[in-house]
Protein backbone atom coordinates (compact mmCIF):
# COMPACT_ATOMS: atom_id res chain seq x y z
CA UNK A 1 0.00 0.00 0.00
CA UNK A 2 0.78 3.17 -0.61
CA UNK A 3 0.52 6.37 1.50
CA UNK A 4 -0.71 9.72 -0.38
CA UNK A 5 2.16 12.76 -0.39
CA UNK A 6 1.45 15.21 2.10
CA UNK A 7 -0.77 18.30 0.24
CA UNK A 8 1.38 21.09 -0.58
CA UNK A 9 1.22 23.72 1.66
CA UNK A 10 3.24 26.97 0.24
CA UNK A 11 3.04 28.80 -3.50
CA UNK A 12 6.68 27.45 -4.40
CA UNK A 13 5.41 23.45 -3.29
CA UNK A 14 2.64 23.96 -5.60
CA UNK A 15 4.43 25.93 -8.25
CA UNK A 16 6.67 22.85 -8.85
CA UNK A 17 3.65 20.59 -9.39
CA UNK A 18 2.91 22.83 -11.83
CA UNK A 19 5.95 22.73 -13.75
CA UNK A 20 6.16 19.09 -14.16
CA UNK A 21 2.46 18.88 -15.36
CA UNK A 22 1.33 21.53 -17.45
CA UNK A 23 2.64 22.33 -20.96
CA UNK A 24 5.44 25.14 -20.24
CA UNK A 25 3.54 28.35 -19.08
CA UNK A 26 4.42 32.10 -18.20
CA UNK A 27 2.57 33.29 -14.89
CA UNK A 28 4.09 35.28 -11.89
CA UNK A 29 4.65 33.08 -8.70
CA UNK A 30 1.54 33.24 -6.54
CA UNK A 31 -0.95 30.38 -6.34
CA UNK A 32 -4.15 32.52 -5.16
CA UNK A 33 -6.52 30.12 -2.77
CA UNK A 34 -9.58 32.38 -2.53
CA UNK A 35 -11.26 35.65 -2.80
CA UNK A 36 -14.15 38.10 -1.48
CA UNK A 37 -15.08 40.99 -3.66
CA UNK A 38 -11.89 42.58 -5.13
CA UNK A 39 -9.54 40.81 -2.75
CA UNK A 40 -8.20 37.44 -2.94
CA UNK A 41 -5.39 35.62 -0.74
CA UNK A 42 -2.80 33.11 -1.62
CA UNK A 43 -1.96 29.58 -0.03
CA UNK A 44 0.30 31.43 2.52
CA UNK A 45 -2.92 34.23 3.40
CA UNK A 46 -0.95 36.86 2.15
CA UNK A 47 -4.03 39.80 0.95
CA UNK A 48 -3.79 41.20 -2.59
CA UNK A 49 -6.43 44.07 -4.50
CA UNK A 50 -7.09 42.80 -7.63
CA UNK A 51 -6.91 45.15 -10.21
CA UNK A 52 -7.40 43.00 -13.25
CA UNK A 53 -10.43 40.51 -11.77
CA UNK A 54 -9.14 37.39 -14.03
CA UNK A 55 -9.35 39.52 -16.75
CA UNK A 56 -12.45 41.53 -16.60
CA UNK A 57 -14.24 38.39 -15.66
CA UNK A 58 -14.93 38.16 -11.83
CA UNK A 59 -17.54 41.37 -13.02
CA UNK A 60 -18.89 41.65 -9.55
CA UNK A 61 -16.21 40.67 -7.64
CA UNK A 62 -14.76 37.51 -6.19
CA UNK A 63 -16.97 35.25 -4.92
CA UNK A 64 -20.39 37.18 -5.46
CA UNK A 65 -23.21 36.71 -2.82
CA UNK A 66 -25.43 36.98 -6.43
CA UNK A 67 -23.55 34.23 -8.26
CA UNK A 68 -23.18 31.83 -4.92
CA UNK A 69 -26.86 31.93 -4.91
CA UNK A 70 -27.65 31.30 -8.61
CA UNK A 71 -24.99 28.93 -8.60
CA UNK A 72 -26.63 26.93 -5.24
CA UNK A 73 -30.38 27.62 -6.34
CA UNK A 74 -29.60 26.11 -10.13
CA UNK A 75 -27.43 23.18 -9.38
CA UNK A 76 -30.08 21.69 -6.64
CA UNK A 77 -32.63 21.92 -9.72
CA UNK A 78 -30.41 21.31 -12.79
CA UNK A 79 -27.11 21.11 -13.74
CA UNK A 80 -26.73 19.73 -17.23
CA UNK A 81 -29.28 17.99 -20.00
CA UNK A 82 -27.55 19.18 -23.08
CA UNK A 83 -29.48 21.26 -26.39
CA UNK A 84 -31.49 17.83 -27.02
CA UNK A 85 -34.21 19.54 -24.54
CA UNK A 86 -35.00 22.62 -23.65
CA UNK A 87 -34.47 24.40 -20.06
CA UNK A 88 -36.15 27.16 -18.82
CA UNK A 89 -32.46 29.38 -17.84
CA UNK A 90 -31.10 29.52 -21.32
CA UNK A 91 -34.69 30.83 -22.71
CA UNK A 92 -34.82 33.29 -19.73
CA UNK A 93 -31.08 34.51 -20.57
CA UNK A 94 -32.05 34.82 -24.19
CA UNK A 95 -35.24 36.84 -23.18
CA UNK A 96 -32.81 39.65 -21.10
CA UNK A 97 -29.69 39.63 -23.57
CA UNK A 98 -32.04 40.19 -26.30
CA UNK A 99 -34.64 42.63 -24.36
CA UNK A 100 -31.60 44.90 -23.98
CA UNK A 101 -30.38 44.53 -27.21
CA UNK A 102 -30.80 45.18 -30.76
CA UNK A 103 -30.95 41.55 -31.54
CA UNK A 104 -33.49 38.89 -32.45
CA UNK A 105 -31.36 35.53 -31.81
CA UNK A 106 -28.98 34.25 -29.65
CA UNK A 107 -26.48 31.19 -29.62
CA UNK A 108 -24.86 30.38 -26.33
CA UNK A 109 -21.15 28.85 -26.29
CA UNK A 110 -18.66 28.58 -23.53
CA UNK A 111 -15.76 30.81 -24.19
CA UNK A 112 -15.19 34.35 -26.50
CA UNK A 113 -13.20 32.20 -28.81
CA UNK A 114 -16.05 30.04 -29.52
CA UNK A 115 -18.51 32.90 -29.81
CA UNK A 116 -16.38 34.76 -32.39
CA UNK A 117 -16.02 31.36 -34.18
CA UNK A 118 -19.68 30.89 -34.17
CA UNK A 119 -20.16 34.78 -35.02
CA UNK A 120 -17.34 34.00 -37.89
CA UNK A 121 -19.51 30.70 -39.53
CA UNK A 122 -22.78 32.92 -39.19
CA UNK A 123 -21.23 35.56 -41.40
CA UNK A 124 -20.05 32.71 -44.07
CA UNK A 125 -23.37 30.87 -43.57
CA UNK A 126 -25.25 34.28 -44.45
CA UNK A 127 -22.76 34.79 -47.10
CA UNK A 128 -23.27 31.37 -49.46
CA UNK A 129 -26.67 32.59 -49.03
CA UNK A 130 -27.52 36.45 -49.55
CA UNK A 131 -23.77 37.41 -51.19
CA UNK A 132 -22.57 34.77 -54.01
CA UNK A 133 -20.27 32.88 -51.06
CA UNK A 134 -18.52 36.17 -49.86
CA UNK A 135 -16.75 34.35 -47.18
CA UNK A 136 -13.86 36.64 -46.01
CA UNK A 137 -13.96 38.73 -42.94
CA UNK A 138 -11.78 41.62 -42.18
CA UNK A 139 -10.00 42.10 -38.66
CA UNK A 140 -7.78 44.82 -37.82
CA UNK A 141 -4.35 44.65 -36.91
CA UNK A 142 -3.29 44.37 -33.28
CA UNK A 143 -6.65 42.37 -32.72
CA UNK A 144 -7.26 39.55 -30.46
CA UNK A 145 -10.34 37.09 -31.23
CA UNK A 146 -9.65 34.13 -29.50
CA UNK A 147 -7.48 30.90 -30.30
CA UNK A 148 -9.27 28.49 -32.53
CA UNK A 149 -7.82 28.14 -35.56
CA UNK A 150 -10.60 30.47 -37.31
CA UNK A 151 -10.38 32.82 -34.03
CA UNK A 152 -6.59 33.09 -34.43
CA UNK A 153 -6.37 33.60 -37.70
CA UNK A 154 -8.06 36.59 -37.79
CA UNK A 155 -6.26 37.62 -34.58
CA UNK A 156 -3.58 38.06 -36.86
CA UNK A 157 -0.73 37.78 -34.58
CA UNK A 158 2.01 36.56 -36.28
CA UNK A 159 3.81 34.74 -32.81
CA UNK A 160 0.20 32.87 -32.35
CA UNK A 161 -0.20 31.66 -35.96
CA UNK A 162 3.14 30.67 -36.83
CA UNK A 163 3.40 27.76 -35.62
CA UNK A 164 0.19 26.66 -36.64
CA UNK A 165 0.04 27.22 -40.67
CA UNK A 166 -1.40 26.78 -42.88
CA UNK A 167 -4.33 28.89 -41.27
CA UNK A 168 -7.65 28.81 -42.61
CA UNK A 169 -8.41 31.39 -45.41
CA UNK A 170 -10.17 34.84 -45.52
CA UNK A 171 -8.96 36.75 -42.91
CA UNK A 172 -7.39 39.93 -44.43
CA UNK A 173 -5.95 42.32 -41.54
CA UNK A 174 -6.29 46.02 -41.87
CA UNK A 175 -4.50 49.40 -39.47
CA UNK A 176 -7.15 49.94 -36.83
CA UNK A 177 -8.94 52.98 -37.23
CA UNK A 178 -8.21 53.76 -40.78
CA UNK A 179 -11.36 53.57 -42.90
CA UNK A 180 -9.63 53.96 -46.30
CA UNK A 181 -7.72 50.86 -45.83
CA UNK A 182 -10.71 48.87 -44.44
CA UNK A 183 -12.40 50.15 -48.38
CA UNK A 184 -9.26 49.11 -50.51
CA UNK A 185 -9.55 45.65 -48.24
CA UNK A 186 -13.05 45.06 -49.56
CA UNK A 187 -14.01 43.03 -52.34
CA UNK A 188 -15.96 40.82 -53.63
CA UNK A 189 -15.15 37.89 -51.08
CA UNK A 190 -15.91 40.51 -48.31
CA UNK A 191 -18.42 39.55 -46.35
CA UNK A 192 -17.75 41.40 -43.19
CA UNK A 193 -16.25 43.00 -41.10
CA UNK A 194 -14.85 42.19 -37.02
CA UNK A 195 -13.73 44.54 -34.91
CA UNK A 196 -13.35 45.32 -30.81
CA UNK A 197 -14.51 48.77 -30.26
CA UNK A 198 -11.52 48.73 -28.05
CA UNK A 199 -8.91 46.29 -28.30
CA UNK A 200 -8.16 44.63 -25.10
CA UNK A 201 -5.55 42.32 -25.18
CA UNK A 202 -2.98 44.03 -27.39
CA UNK A 203 -2.99 47.33 -24.84
CA UNK A 204 -6.39 48.77 -24.69
CA UNK A 205 -6.49 50.66 -28.12
CA UNK A 206 -9.73 52.60 -28.26
CA UNK A 207 -11.73 52.93 -31.81
CA UNK A 208 -12.07 56.70 -32.37
CA UNK A 209 -15.50 57.95 -32.14
CA UNK A 210 -16.10 58.76 -36.00
CA UNK A 211 -14.30 54.89 -36.74
CA UNK A 212 -17.33 52.41 -35.61
CA UNK A 213 -19.79 55.01 -37.69
CA UNK A 214 -17.77 55.34 -40.62
CA UNK A 215 -17.55 51.26 -40.48
CA UNK A 216 -20.83 51.07 -39.79
CA UNK A 217 -22.39 53.44 -42.73
CA UNK A 218 -19.43 51.65 -45.05
CA UNK A 219 -20.62 47.88 -44.31
CA UNK A 220 -24.62 49.09 -44.43
CA UNK A 221 -23.55 50.84 -48.16
CA UNK A 222 -21.80 47.61 -49.57
CA UNK A 223 -24.21 45.17 -47.75
CA UNK A 224 -21.68 43.67 -45.93
CA UNK A 225 -21.88 42.68 -41.81
CA UNK A 226 -20.58 44.71 -39.56
CA UNK A 227 -19.57 42.76 -36.63
CA UNK A 228 -18.45 43.69 -32.87
CA UNK A 229 -16.28 41.48 -30.80
CA UNK A 230 -17.43 42.57 -27.15
CA UNK A 231 -15.83 39.62 -25.49
CA UNK A 232 -14.05 42.06 -23.17
CA UNK A 233 -15.45 45.56 -23.40
CA UNK A 234 -19.41 43.85 -23.07
CA UNK A 235 -21.52 43.35 -20.09
CA UNK A 236 -20.67 46.90 -18.35
CA UNK A 237 -17.34 47.13 -18.89
CA UNK A 238 -17.17 50.64 -20.02
CA UNK A 239 -20.24 51.93 -18.53
CA UNK A 240 -23.15 50.37 -20.63
CA UNK A 241 -24.42 46.70 -21.14
CA UNK A 242 -22.93 46.74 -24.46
CA UNK A 243 -20.05 49.05 -25.50
CA UNK A 244 -21.20 49.61 -28.85
CA UNK A 245 -23.30 51.96 -27.04
CA UNK A 246 -20.70 54.81 -26.67
CA UNK A 247 -20.49 54.50 -30.01
CA UNK A 248 -24.16 55.05 -30.98
CA UNK A 249 -23.64 52.01 -33.43
CA UNK A 250 -25.31 49.15 -33.57
CA UNK A 251 -23.45 46.06 -35.23
CA UNK A 252 -25.21 42.90 -36.93
CA UNK A 253 -23.41 40.50 -34.79
CA UNK A 254 -21.70 41.41 -31.42
CA UNK A 255 -20.13 38.58 -29.40
CA UNK A 256 -20.26 38.34 -25.28
CA UNK A 257 -18.21 36.08 -23.06
CA UNK A 258 -15.20 37.08 -20.51
CA UNK A 259 -17.68 38.84 -17.85
CA UNK A 260 -21.22 37.59 -18.25
CA UNK A 261 -20.96 34.81 -16.05
CA UNK A 262 -19.27 36.97 -13.40
CA UNK A 263 -16.61 34.12 -13.32
CA UNK A 264 -18.43 30.97 -14.73
CA UNK A 265 -17.43 30.08 -18.83
CA UNK A 266 -20.42 31.18 -20.90
CA UNK A 267 -20.06 32.94 -24.14
CA UNK A 268 -22.95 34.50 -26.55
CA UNK A 269 -23.51 34.99 -30.17
CA UNK A 270 -26.23 37.84 -30.82
CA UNK A 271 -27.50 38.32 -34.26
CA UNK A 272 -30.43 40.35 -35.77
CA UNK A 273 -33.46 38.75 -37.30
CA UNK A 274 -31.85 39.20 -41.06
CA UNK A 275 -28.71 37.77 -40.73
CA UNK A 276 -29.87 34.80 -38.75
CA UNK A 277 -29.00 32.40 -41.64
CA UNK A 278 -28.27 29.19 -39.48
CA UNK A 279 -29.92 26.49 -40.22
CA UNK A 280 -30.99 23.51 -37.56
CA UNK A 281 -27.89 21.24 -37.28
CA UNK A 282 -25.67 23.82 -38.92
CA UNK A 283 -23.85 24.55 -35.34
CA UNK A 284 -24.00 23.54 -31.99
CA UNK A 285 -22.75 23.16 -28.17
CA UNK A 286 -22.66 20.30 -25.80
CA UNK A 287 -21.98 22.51 -22.78
CA UNK A 288 -23.76 25.75 -24.41
CA UNK A 289 -26.23 27.35 -22.90
CA UNK A 290 -25.87 24.92 -20.28
CA UNK A 291 -28.51 25.78 -17.42
CA UNK A 292 -26.40 26.18 -14.21
CA UNK A 293 -24.28 28.64 -16.56
CA UNK A 294 -27.05 30.61 -17.89
CA UNK A 295 -28.57 30.87 -14.42
CA UNK A 296 -25.57 32.64 -13.29
CA UNK A 297 -24.95 34.90 -16.32
CA UNK A 298 -28.92 35.46 -15.95
CA UNK A 299 -28.67 36.71 -12.16
CA UNK A 300 -25.12 38.62 -12.96
CA UNK A 301 -26.72 40.88 -16.32
CA UNK A 302 -29.99 41.69 -13.78
CA UNK A 303 -27.83 42.73 -11.35
CA UNK A 304 -25.74 44.89 -13.36
CA UNK A 305 -29.09 46.43 -14.67
CA UNK A 306 -31.31 46.45 -11.51
CA UNK A 307 -28.25 47.71 -9.22
CA UNK A 308 -26.71 51.01 -11.07
CA UNK A 309 -23.08 49.06 -11.54
CA UNK A 310 -23.16 50.64 -14.80
CA UNK A 311 -23.10 54.06 -12.97
CA UNK A 312 -20.51 52.32 -11.09
CA UNK A 313 -18.32 51.89 -13.73
CA UNK A 314 -18.70 55.15 -15.17
CA UNK A 315 -17.99 57.00 -12.16
CA UNK A 316 -15.37 54.75 -10.50
CA UNK A 317 -13.79 54.26 -14.07
CA UNK A 318 -13.38 58.23 -14.30
CA UNK A 319 -12.20 58.24 -10.85
CA UNK A 320 -9.44 55.53 -11.83
CA UNK A 321 -8.87 57.25 -15.07
CA UNK A 322 -8.27 60.95 -13.32
CA UNK A 323 -5.84 59.15 -10.56
CA UNK A 324 -3.91 57.71 -12.83
CA UNK A 325 -3.41 60.77 -14.89
CA UNK A 326 -2.47 62.62 -11.75
CA UNK A 327 0.28 59.85 -10.94
CA UNK A 328 1.80 60.26 -14.49
CA UNK A 329 1.62 63.83 -13.80
CA UNK A 330 4.08 62.84 -10.66
CA UNK A 331 6.04 59.89 -12.03
CA UNK A 332 7.98 60.10 -15.35
CA UNK A 333 7.59 56.25 -16.28
CA UNK A 334 4.10 56.74 -16.99
CA UNK A 335 3.71 57.94 -20.26
CA UNK A 336 0.35 57.88 -21.41
CA UNK A 337 -3.20 56.98 -19.69
CA UNK A 338 -5.69 55.40 -22.05
CA UNK A 339 -8.95 53.79 -21.73
CA UNK A 340 -13.06 53.86 -21.23
CA UNK A 341 -15.02 52.93 -18.38
CA UNK A 342 -13.31 50.12 -16.06
CA UNK A 343 -10.83 49.56 -18.99
CA UNK A 344 -7.93 51.40 -18.71
CA UNK A 345 -4.30 51.23 -19.97
CA UNK A 346 -1.25 52.99 -18.57
CA UNK A 347 2.06 53.12 -20.84
CA UNK A 348 5.47 52.83 -19.30
CA UNK A 349 8.42 55.22 -20.79
CA UNK A 350 10.38 51.57 -19.92
CA UNK A 351 10.27 48.00 -21.03
CA UNK A 352 9.32 47.29 -17.33
CA UNK A 353 5.19 46.12 -17.25
CA UNK A 354 5.96 42.30 -16.26
CA UNK A 355 8.71 44.45 -13.51
CA UNK A 356 5.84 45.76 -12.49
CA UNK A 357 4.07 43.08 -12.22
CA UNK A 358 6.35 40.99 -10.11
CA UNK A 359 7.04 43.75 -7.66
CA UNK A 360 3.13 44.37 -7.83
CA UNK A 361 2.36 41.03 -6.17
CA UNK A 362 5.27 42.05 -3.34
CA UNK A 363 3.06 45.14 -2.14
CA UNK A 364 0.09 43.08 -2.61
CA UNK A 365 -1.85 44.41 -5.73
CA UNK A 366 -2.29 41.81 -8.70
CA UNK A 367 -2.19 43.69 -11.83
CA UNK A 368 -1.71 42.30 -15.56
CA UNK A 369 0.83 43.76 -18.56
CA UNK A 370 -0.40 43.26 -21.65
CA UNK A 371 3.21 43.93 -23.23
CA UNK A 372 6.64 45.00 -22.59
CA UNK A 373 5.75 48.54 -21.43
CA UNK A 374 1.74 48.17 -21.15
CA UNK A 375 -0.39 47.56 -17.79
CA UNK A 376 -4.07 46.65 -18.25
CA UNK A 377 -6.78 47.62 -15.61
CA UNK A 378 -10.31 46.02 -15.34
CA UNK A 379 -11.20 45.44 -12.05
CA UNK A 380 -14.59 43.84 -11.04
CA UNK A 381 -17.43 46.26 -11.91
CA UNK A 382 -18.62 47.07 -8.34
CA UNK A 383 -15.20 48.52 -7.10
CA UNK A 384 -15.53 50.92 -4.73
CA UNK A 385 -13.34 54.67 -5.12
CA UNK A 386 -11.61 53.40 -1.67
CA UNK A 387 -10.86 49.99 -3.23
CA UNK A 388 -9.55 52.11 -6.02
CA UNK A 389 -7.41 54.17 -3.91
CA UNK A 390 -5.66 51.57 -1.97
CA UNK A 391 -4.50 49.61 -5.13
CA UNK A 392 -3.10 52.94 -6.28
CA UNK A 393 -1.23 53.30 -2.90
CA UNK A 394 -0.08 49.81 -3.67
CA UNK A 395 0.37 50.56 -7.27
CA UNK A 396 2.65 53.62 -6.43
CA UNK A 397 5.26 51.64 -4.14
CA UNK A 398 5.41 49.45 -6.75
CA UNK A 399 6.58 51.83 -9.05
CA UNK A 400 8.65 53.76 -6.93
CA UNK A 401 10.88 50.36 -6.39
CA UNK A 402 11.73 50.14 -10.03
CA UNK A 403 14.71 52.39 -9.69
CA UNK A 404 16.35 50.37 -7.42
CA UNK A 405 18.72 48.16 -9.34
CA UNK A 406 18.08 44.71 -8.09
CA UNK A 407 14.46 45.10 -9.47
CA UNK A 408 15.45 44.75 -12.77
CA UNK A 409 14.46 41.17 -14.36
CA UNK A 410 17.39 39.66 -15.35
CA UNK A 411 18.00 39.37 -19.22
CA UNK A 412 16.64 35.63 -20.54
CA UNK A 413 19.15 33.05 -21.47
C1 LIG B 1 -10.51 37.23 -24.28
C2 LIG B 1 -11.01 37.61 -25.62
C3 LIG B 1 -11.38 36.63 -26.55
C4 LIG B 1 -11.19 35.16 -26.32
O1 LIG B 1 -11.95 34.70 -25.25
P1 LIG B 1 -11.64 33.24 -24.63
O2 LIG B 1 -12.74 33.07 -23.63
O3 LIG B 1 -10.28 33.29 -24.04
O4 LIG B 1 -11.73 32.27 -25.76
C5 LIG B 1 -11.91 37.06 -27.75
N1 LIG B 1 -12.06 38.37 -28.03
C6 LIG B 1 -11.73 39.33 -27.15
C7 LIG B 1 -11.96 40.76 -27.51
C8 LIG B 1 -11.17 38.99 -25.93
O5 LIG B 1 -10.81 39.95 -25.08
Amino acid sequence: MTTAPARPKTSADWIAIEQSTFFPNRRPPVVIERGEGCRVWDVEGREYLDFISGIAVTSLGHSSPVVQRALAEQSAKLIHISNLFYSVPQLELAQLLLGNSPFDRVFFCNSGAEANEAALKLARRWGKKHRDGAYAVITAEHAFHGRTLATVTATGKEAYTRPFAPLPEGFPHVPFNDMDALERATDASTVGVLLEPIQGESGVHVATASYLRDVQDFCRAKGILFILDEVQTGVGRLGTLFGFERWGVEPDIATLAKGLGGGVPIGAMLARESVAAFEPGDHGSTFGGNPLMCAVAHAVVSHILENDVLGNVQRVGGYLKRALEALKAELPIIQTVRGDGLLIAVDLTAERAPDVVRLGIEEGVLLNATGPTTLRFAPALNITQTEVEEGLARLKRTLARLDAPETKTPAAG
